[in-house]
């Protein structure tokens, strides 16, 4: 099979890192039997210096007709970088942000995997950590508290700011929908978080999820209200395997999530539409600071690779591969910069990821 990949190397690390995940996918493509064609698309900083815009038109149409985007990550260092003079819309991540939305992503995915070789990194005790845990939370990305309108208003010399949450059923069924197959390709559980005690929103949510839960009677549901789910993630992060919820709370459950896994270098990310088709990318972001100097951990992107061979292209034997070859390169002791501890062997990035690529 022959897939087509919009390559969005981006701005700081991105390119070095996106490098490396196309070397993994190349070797998985040779094992597996499939071929990736890629297209290079300029978005970010990256595109302003070339085309004025943070995001083309003609980029857009690249990446809608391909089975998948994966992407490094966008911007530069606000307080030096002349991308940060322009106006808000010119910067570089209006380019994100209108990529989104083009491509109607309004499911974010965000992995919380605990490799037991990194533990140490891990804020968490021994005992609450046991033998790691993972997790997938599944975050509503286009519709509620961010996206309602907005006013600030002065009523007898008080001022009042008022932001609106809605969600109507269809937009709650499609992500639940999206969250459930997901669980089935996983270990068939189902966490649906609100704020049902309160909210009109939350209400609606849980009657959605619980319809939707019936077109899936292998996947088991239970319902937690958000504040307890935020003191459950570091009670007890091994009961979770998928966490579906809204906008808001899937941001701040994301990076608690992401938080007690303690490295950003390792953490991938996903955001699909109602179709196989998603975007790819890393939780972190460009990493200015140590751009260009083989430095950049690439496992994060390696890893959202590796969810776009499961997600877009249904190579779940080829995307295992991958996983279990970032595991084995950590288990023989190599590490990059971020990860590093006393006695493991400290690699740039071409050798983490040609390391990676040996072992698929
Ligand atoms: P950052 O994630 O780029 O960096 C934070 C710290 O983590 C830095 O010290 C960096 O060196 C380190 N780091 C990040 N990724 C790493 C990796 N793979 N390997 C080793 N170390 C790594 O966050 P920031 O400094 O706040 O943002 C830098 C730029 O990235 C900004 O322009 C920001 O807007 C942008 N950003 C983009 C995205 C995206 O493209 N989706 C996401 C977040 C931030």
């Amino acid at each position: 099979m022959n897939y087509r990949i919009a390559l969005i190397p981006g701005d700081g690390i991105g390119p070095e890192i996106v490098r490396e995940a196309v070397k993994v996918l190349d070797a998985a493509g040779k094992k597996y039997g499939f071929t990736l064609d890629y297209t290079e698309v300029l978005m970010g900083g990256a595109s302003i210096d070339v085309h004025g815009v943070p995001l083309t038109e003609e980029a857009v149409a690249v990446a809608k007709a391909s089975d998948a985007v994966l992407m490094g990550s966008i911007g530069g260092d606000a307080a030096t970088s002349p991308w940060y003079q322009l106006e808000p819309s010119k910067r570089p991540e209006a380019g994100l942000l209108k990529i989104r939305k083009e491509l109607n992503l309004f499911a974010n995915l965000r992995p919380a995997y605990l490799y037991s070789e990194l533990k140490a990194a891990c804020p968490l005790r021994d005992d609450i950590i046991g033998d790691g845990f993972d997790m997938m939370i599944m975050r509503e990305l286009t519709g509620g508290l961010y996206f309602g309108t907005r006013s600030t208003v002065e009523q007898d010399g008080v001022r009042k700011a008022t932001d609106t949450l809605t969600y109507d059923e269809n937009e709650i069924r499609r992500i639940a929908k999206r969250g459930f197959d997901i669980a089935r390709k996983r270990r068939k559980k189902v966490t649906s978080v609100d704020k049902a005690n309160v909210l009109d929103s939350s209400r609606l949510w849980r009657a959605v999820v619980e319809e939707v839960a019936k077109e899936y009677p292998d996947v088991t549901l239970e319902h937690m209200l958000v504040d307890n789910c935020a003191m459950q993630l570091v009670r007890d992060p091994k009961q979770f395997d998928v966490i579906l919820t809204e906008n808001m709370f899937g941001d701040i459950l994301s990076d608690e999530a992401s938080m007690v896994t303690g490295s950003i270098g390792m953490l991938s990310s996903a955001s699909l539409n109602e179709t196989k088709f998603g975007l790819y990318e890393p939780s972190h972001g460009s990493a200015p600071d140590i751009a260009g100097k083989d430095l950049a951990n690439p496992i994060a992107t390696i890893l959202s690779a590796a969810m776009m061979l499961r997600f877009s292209l249904d190579l779940d034997e080829a995307a295992g591969a991958v996983e279990a070859a970032v595991k084995q390169v950590l288990k023989e002791g190599y590490r990059t910069g971020d990860i590093y501890s006393e006695g493991c062997k400290k690699v740039g990035t071409v050798q983490m990821g040609s390391l990676i690529a040996e072992r698929v």
